[in-house]
């Protein structure tokens, strides 16, 4: 193996409040049967990641490990781990369903009831143990030709692909992404990659909307200076964008996609919002439209394969969403600047 020793104390980011981490030190665990203990090569940002920073999770308590994209080297691999070995690069995804409960017995793997209770969390560290049932199921090998940074994608784009395989964008469409934010580009990328002609982004800031434009989009509209839903009435030959891509998270991004969505479209509700809000919705419009309201959630085991094809063949140009690498030591800085917006998503490199 030509990597660097282990570290004989790695460390650790927790989460010890929200807005407060400590950089903990222990010693190097032994995969258990099944497990596979990997040396992190690099760990993603993740907008997911700024929310538990801000004000925790429902399901999660403090103080957690943190962070959930990455890929790495295996160090060590526990009894009857027979597909990896020392040394191999791999990339992965940080769950999998258990393949047999209600939801998984109907194909319905991102609702799997142990797939969020068991999600691999602590990737912002030297060192992390891959449970026995994310190893058997949603770990691959990273061709060498792939970099780190962009086979620690894979997370964020098996979310992208699902959403899209549910929202079917055909080439004809117009389509638009409400949020230009990391997975908003993604959506970008992934439509565009899709064949689908025109594809509008509405976002705020300058520098975020100018690189919806590199990744692709074809037309971007300034929500800080321009009326969105009277800019999106206009696409289409004035019937309204096809389909609707929500990216933000926020009620009102939420608000924002179904009133620019056209009469017979569809609205994907791709951005989880804060626990306890809700959505009014013009029942009228909603039925006499006859609007389709699509809510992605997670990703099943198709969609991660689906991901790591994109990824390997490396034709999306996905690693342009990483616009920013820093240390381990330097992750307080690394979420002030996602909270100043700057930064769409950083490499963070033990
Ligand atoms: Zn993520
Ligand atoms: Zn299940």
């Amino acid at each position: 193996m030509s990597e660097a020793a282990i570290p004989a104390l790695p460390r650790q980011a927790v989460l010890v409040e929200p807005r407060h981490f400590e950089l903990r030190q222990a010693a190097v665990p032994h995969p258990a049967p099944g497990e596979i203990l990997l040396q992190v090569k690099c760990a993603l940002s993740c907008g997911t990641d700024l929310k538990f920073y801000r004000r925790g999770h429902p399901l999660f308590s403090f103080p957690m490990p943190f962070g959930h994209e990455f890929s790495g080297v295996v160090l060590e691999v526990g009894q009857g781990v027979d597909a990896f070995r020392p040394g191999d690069e791999l990339m992965a995804a940080p769950t999998a369903p258990c393949g047999e409960c209600f939801f998984c017995a109907r194909g319905q793997e991102n609702l799997c009831v142990q797939v969020i209770d068991t999600m691999v969390m602590g990737a912002y560290a030297d060192l992390l143990l891959l449970p026995a049932h994310v190893a058997a199921r949603n770990v691959f090998k990273k061709p060498s030709t792939l970099p780190f940074e962009e086979a620690a994608l894979l997370e964020p784009l098996s979310c992208v692909v699902h959403a899209q395989a549910m929202a079917r964008p055909e080439p004809s469409e117009t389509c638009m992404v409400v949020g230009a934010g990391a997975f908003g580009l993604l959506h970008v990328i992934l439509l565009k990659a899709a064949g689908v002609r025109t594809v509008v982004v509405a976002g705020r800031g300058d520098a975020r909307l100018r690189w919806a434009a590199e990744m692709g989009a074809d037309r971007v509209i300034d929500a800080r200076r321009e009326d969105v839903a009277s800019q999106a009435g206009a696409l289409n030959g004035g019937y309204g964008p096809d389909l609707v891509v929500e990216a933000t998270g926020q009620v009102s991004g939420w608000e924002s996609a179904v009133r620019c969505v056209r009469r017979g479209g569809r609205v994907v509700f791709f951005g989880g919002c804060a626990a306890g809000t809700s959505l009014q919705l013009d029942t009228r419009r909603m039925h006499y439209d006859s609007l389709t309201l699509l809510a992605p959630f997670h990703y099943r085991p198709a969609d991660v394969r689906r991901a790591r094809d994109l990824l390997v063949e490396r034709k999306l140009g996905a690693g342009r969403i990483i616009n920013e690498r820093r240390r381990l030591s330097e992750l307080p800085q690394v979420f002030d600047l996602l909270e100043q917006g700057d930064v769409l998503k950083c490499a963070i490199i033990p």
